[in-house]
This record gives structure tokens, sequence and C-alpha cells, in this order.
């Protein structure tokens, strides 16, 4: 089987940034002696590897033993888990990633500012559980039809969005936002180029190959947003996390695969899939 790449995939810096922190983080403080409060990044290989290397994790602040060492994930977390981190006497290794920390400095300055602070996001992903903590209401959509739902009428708005998703997916939310009187609406694009990029390199592989194969964690906002772009360009397309989940029958009358990888993947998974696919 033929397989391609996209020119853009894999490890983004926020990504190789938070590994490197928490390995620091470990060597620095020894093996079992850092806590992530919750999983470092949306991907198991990499969360097991961690864990081998001597991390553990808990998602409950409050069991981490006083003056332990919590590693804040790329995710970031909000200012009341950090004042509570620090009333407790823990010792904060902070791996979240700058663009997250900039999303978050936005929103506390538009709220500073008075405006209405809306984000366009997925309520349950932790980075938007995270952002939204940087000033209070915050009003989070995720769709067209949530835009006559749930914003307030005549208000400035300011807008940010979660750093995962899509130009495209963002731009029709604000499209139905501006159709309204609201008195002024100031948008901050808080979107990460790395994703963009990936999203980009995954629609143009598309109209090359039979089927697609987007490689990631389950849950990584990032990853299954690529599979959601590739499937719209009408690609059979599969979010696969590692080699072991490939079935033959994925691939039945197909002589051209494309191969992409969410920001949260590491090269090893996307490797071992290429010599599977390449050995059929
Ligand atoms: S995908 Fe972008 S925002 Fe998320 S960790 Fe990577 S660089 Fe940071």
């Amino acid at each position: 089987m033929e397989v391609r790449l996209a020119d853009k995939r894999g490890f983004c810096f926020g990504v190789e940034d938070a590994i490197e922190i928490a390995e620091r983080a470990i060597e620095e403080h020894g093996a079992g002696r850092v806590v992530a409060l919750g999983p470092v990044i949306h991907n198991p290989s990499v969360v097991e590897y961690l864990e081998r290397k001597g991390l553990n994790q808990s998602g409950d602040l409050e069991t981490i033993p006083e003056r332990a060492n919590v590693l804040i994930r790329s995710h970031g977390a909000t200012p009341e888990t950090i004042a509570r981190a620090r009333e407790r006497n823990l010792n904060i290794v902070d791996a979240t990633c700058v663009l997250v920390k900039k999303a978050q400095d936005v929103v506390k300055s538009l709220h500073a500012e008075g405006y209405q602070v809306v984000m366009i996001g997925n309520r349950d992903h932790p980075e938007v559980r995270g952002v939204i903590g940087y000033a209070p209401n915050v009003v989070v959509i995720d769709s067209v039809e949530e835009v006559a739902e749930a914003l307030p009428h005549k208000k400035r708005l300011g807008i940010v969005a979660q750093t995962t998703h899509s130009p495209e997916h963002v731009a029709e939310i604000v499209a139905e936002i501006v159709k309204r009187p609201f008195k002024e609406i100031k948008l901050h694009n808080t979107l990460c180029m790395e994703v963009t990029q990936r999203q980009k390199a995954a629609v143009a592989l598309c109209g090359q190959v039979d089927v697609m194969f987007v490689l990631g964690g389950l849950h990584s906002a990032n990853t299954q947003e690529l599979a959601r772009l590739c499937r719209a360009e009408a690609t059979k397309t599969y979010h696969l996390e590692k080699w072991e989940d490939f079935d033959p029958a994925m691939v039945k009358d197909a002589t051209v695969a494309g191969v992409t990888a969410g920001a949260s993947t590491p090269e090893w998974t996307l490797q071992e899939f290429v010599r599977g696919l390449e050995a059929l």
C-alpha cells in the first residue's frame, strides 16, 4: 500500500515543552514526587511514558499531599485552582502552553475593559474550563444555534476561541454573531497556528488518497477536529490511537492511504503505523 504523510503533523511546540517540563521536574524532585493535575496531554501513550519515568497523576487537587510538586498541564488551570494549590503549600510546576496563557490573559483584560466575554469552545474541555476562570460570567458557545440562545442582547462582546478550533468553525459562529445588534464586537484571534497548519495539510492530503488515518488520543480536541475536517472533505477517515486499533477492512479497495497525527501524537506512534500500513 502506498502511504502519504501530511506535510505538517504530530507534536506542536506546546506539547514538546510540556513533556520537557515534566521530565525536568521528575529529574529535579525525584520519581514519584511530581503529581500532574490530570493527564499532561491528551495522549495515553505519552502519559504512560511519563508515568514510567515517575510522574504521578491525580484529578483532584485535594488528594495531592501537602508540599508535593503539582504539575499544571498544557491545558492550564483556573486561577482558583492555582490559588488553592498555593494555599496547600504545593510547589507549582507550570506546563501551561504559552498560547493558552495568552487566551487566559486576553479573557482577563477583555473583562477589565467592560466587555461581556464570549468563548467559542467546548465547555467540557479542560482548556476552556481553565480559560473561562479568568473572568466572571463568561458565556461559552460552540454552535451557530447557540448564538440566539445564549448571548445577552445589546452588549459589548469580547470574543476568544478555544486554541484548537478550526478558523472555519469559529468564522461560522462569528458570522452569525455579527448579524445581531451588538454595539461593539471585539474578536481576539486565540487560535493556534500549529493546529491550523496541521488542519490545512490534512485537508490538502485528502484530495490525493483513498482513505485517511488521523492518529491521536480519542479525547484530543485537535485530533478530533482533524478527523472532522477530513470527513468534511468526503474522504473515508479513521481516527485511531495506535496501530493495534487498525483493521485490514479499513483499507479494503484502497491503494493510497494518507496519514496525519494530532499535535499531541508522538512520532513513534506515527512511524509504527506507517510501517504497518506499508507492509500490507
Ligand atoms: S496545540 Fe497549540 S495551543 Fe495547544 S499545546 Fe500545542 S502549541 Fe499550545
